[in-house]
This record gives structure tokens, C-alpha cells and sequence, in this order.
């Protein structure tokens, strides 16, 4: 006798939504697959899904979590993440880490991370997508955060790591921007590049335990000292540095002190709406820009013209250009 495959009926736009808006969390996980996906039959259906889900989403405060490898920050957001999970919060955890794409390999490190919080019912941990330039990785990431905010998470967590241009594109979509620090030997700024710390709001010295206490606090004044003199990432808000200890657990609960403060005082001032509306606006360009360049990159006959170009370029028969007017003129032609 053979055993007739049984197909899966495939989800309509109703299922998952409908998954999302109850908080099943299997649904959810499904639903940010459907995201990910590059496929353009999936594209089509996750459009639907996010348009339907989008007047549900904003509820939540969007928090960026950088650090170098080593930092603590997985071992930080396990302990910070159980602590909001018990004060009643829902806490989501996505990361960005398109290193996969270049390397191979993922900075974040492929091993279950977070593997307290991820089995917390009130948690949902969710690793970067992979593959992809840092631009597909972002706008899966933002588009996930949505979906987490329309299944109700309050609490939404972007880790990424160190390189520079991971953070600038964390920040560009969230509302408070947190660095993960160290105290190093010797010069303790040495490791933070300027660039980094620029865009903190706050900057907590992680591992200010045993030994090690000392140091951080003075790690901490001489942060304060830099601070001091850099131009806030945050229009009205005056970023410090502190310490804490995501093993002992010791301040952990003053990051979401001064969070909470941050909230109060620039939704106060305007600044938090401000800043959301400004994002909309940036990832709108963005994804036009991202739009136009699949266009162009995928039309036949740009594709055919690219290489002869190239070469003719180096074999000094086209300026660049001269080359550039013409394969315009035929993805004009060929649109
Ligand atoms: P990540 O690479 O930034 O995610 O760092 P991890 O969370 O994996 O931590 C790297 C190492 O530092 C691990 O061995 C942790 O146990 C340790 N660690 C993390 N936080 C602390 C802390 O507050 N104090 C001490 N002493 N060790 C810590």
C-alpha cells in the first residue's frame, strides 16, 4: 500500500494574521519565515499580511543593544529580558548580524543563545535572518519587529555587534540605542570607536563585578568625561554611562530605569514621535532606492550589456561615464 503525501494546505493572508493578532507564537514564527522569504510568491502574500497588521503595531518601546563579541550582551539580555518577562512585559529579541552573508560565518555566534529566554512563554527570540546584504537583513529585521509588536511583544530588542555599520542601521530603527561596554586594560576607551558612541543613549560598563568593580567604575568616569563632550544622538536627553553586572544581575534593572526615563522625557518633547516619523520617511527612501537598484540589476538586458562594459571600461574604450549613459538609455528602452 502506498501512503498518499499529505499536502499542507497552504495558510491564507486570514490565517496569519489572525495567528499574529492572538499571540500564537508558532503562527508569529511562521509568519516572520513568510517575511524572510525571498521568494516572489511570498513576497506578494507577506505585503497583504503586513499591510493588515501594520494598525496594530507601534505599541512597544524598540531598544538597539550593541557590544563587541564578548561584551556580555546575550548573557545581559537573557537576565534583562527574564526581568521585564516578570514584571508582566513581552519581550522580543531580534538581531542583526549580516556577517553570515560575507563570511560565512555569523558573529553572533550559531549557537542557541539566550536559551533561558527563549523558553519563557512571555519571550520570543528569533536569530537574524540569513543571508543577504545588510540592507535585506534590515528590512526583514523592521519588518519582524512589526509583526512582533502586532502579536503584542512591548519590548523589543535589536542586538547586533559591533562593526560600525550594523549600528548606524539599528539606530536608524529604534527608539533608544544601548551600548554594551568593557573595561579594558589600560586605555579603556581604546576599544569604542567615536562612531559608536555617538549614537548611545545610554552606555552601560558590563561585568562591574569582583575584581573587576574597580575598574569599571573608573571605565565609567572616564566615559562620562567623553560623553560630556559629544553631541547627543537624542535631541533633549543627555546620555551617561553606567555600570552593571549581567551575572550578578546587579543594575539590570537601572537600564530599564533610565529607559523608562528616556520615554517619558522625549515623549514629553515631541522627540520619541519625531523620531518614529523620521524612520518611516528614511526606511520609505530606503526601500525605493532598494526597489530601483533590483530593477535595474535584474533586467535582461542590463544584465547582457554589464560585462562588456565592464571590460570595455578597462580596456579604456568607454569612459565610465559615457557607460553609464548608455546602459541607462537601454534600460530606458527595455523597461
Ligand atoms: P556576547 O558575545 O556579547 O553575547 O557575550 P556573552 O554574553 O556570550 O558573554 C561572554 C562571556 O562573558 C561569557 O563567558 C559570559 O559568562 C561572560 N559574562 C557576561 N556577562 C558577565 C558579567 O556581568 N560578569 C562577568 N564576570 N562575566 C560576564
Amino acid at each position: 500500500m502506498t501512503i498518499q503525501k499529505k499536502h499542507r494546505k497552504p495558510l491564507t493572508v486570514d490565517d496569519y494574521v489572525e495567528g499574529v493578532l492572538s499571540g500564537d507564537r508558532v503562527m508569529l514564527a511562521r509568519t516572520i519565515t513568510l517575511i524572510e522569504s525571498s521568494a516572489k510568491k511570498h513576497r506578494d502574500l507577506a505585503e497583504e499580511v503586513l499591510k493588515r497588521l501594520m494598525p496594530h503595531t507601534g505599541n512597544s518601546i524598540r531598544v538597539g543593544i550593541t557590544g563587541v563579541p564578548g561584551a556580555g550582551k546575550s548573557t545581559l539580555i537573557e537576565a534583562f529580558g527574564s526581568m521585564l518577562c516578570e514584571d508582566g512585559h513581552k519581550v522580543a529579541v531580534l538581531a542583526i548580524d549580516p556577517s553570515s552573508s560575507v563570511t560565512g560565518g555569523s558573529i553572533l555566534g550559531d549557537k542557541t543563545r539566550m536559551e533561558k529566554l527563549a523558553r519563557n512563554p512571555k519571550a520570543f527570540v528569533r536569530p537574524s535572518p540569513s543571508g543577504g546584504t545588510l540592507g535585506g537583513v534590515t528590512r526583514k529585521t523592521r519588518e519582524t519587529m512589526l509583526v512582533c509588536e502586532a502579536a503584542g511583544y512591548d519590548v523589543i530588542l535589536i542586538e547586533t555587534v559591533g562593526t560600525g555599520q550594523n549600528e548606524v542601521a539599528v539606530r536608524s530603527m529604534v527608539d533608544f540605542f544601548l551600548v554594551i561596554a568593557l573595561t579594558g586594560a589600560g586605555d579603556e576607551l581604546q576599544g569604542m570607536k567615536k562612531g559608536v558612541m555617538e549614537l548611545a543613549d545610554a552606555i552601560f560598563i558590563n561585568k562591574a563585578d569582583g575584581e573587576n568593580k574597580k575598574r569599571a567604575m573608573q571605565a565609567r568616569a572616564e566615559y562620562n568625561r567623553v560623553l560630556y563632550f559629544l553631541q547627543s544622538p537624542t535631541e533633549g536627553w543627555k546620555p551617561k554611562a553606567y555600570t552593571c553586572s549581567a551575572l550578578t544581575g546587579e543594575n539590570i534593572r537601572e537600564i530599564w530605569e533610565v529607559i523608562k526615563e528616556f520615554e517619558e522625557v522625549t515623549k514629553e518633547s515631541g522627540v520619541f514621535e519625531k523620531r518614529r516619523s523620521e524612520q518611516m520617511i528614511e526606511w520609505f527612501d530606503w526601500m525605493i532606492e532598494d526597489e530601483l537598484k533590483r530593477r535595474f540589476f535584474e533586467n535582461e538586458s542590463v544584465k547582457e550589456l554589464l560585462p562588456k562594459l565592464r571590460s570595455d571600461i578597462l580596456h579604456a574604450n568607454i569612459s565610465p561615464t559615457q557607460a553609464v549613459k548608455k546602459i541607462m538609455e537601454i534600460y530606458d528602452q527595455h523597461r
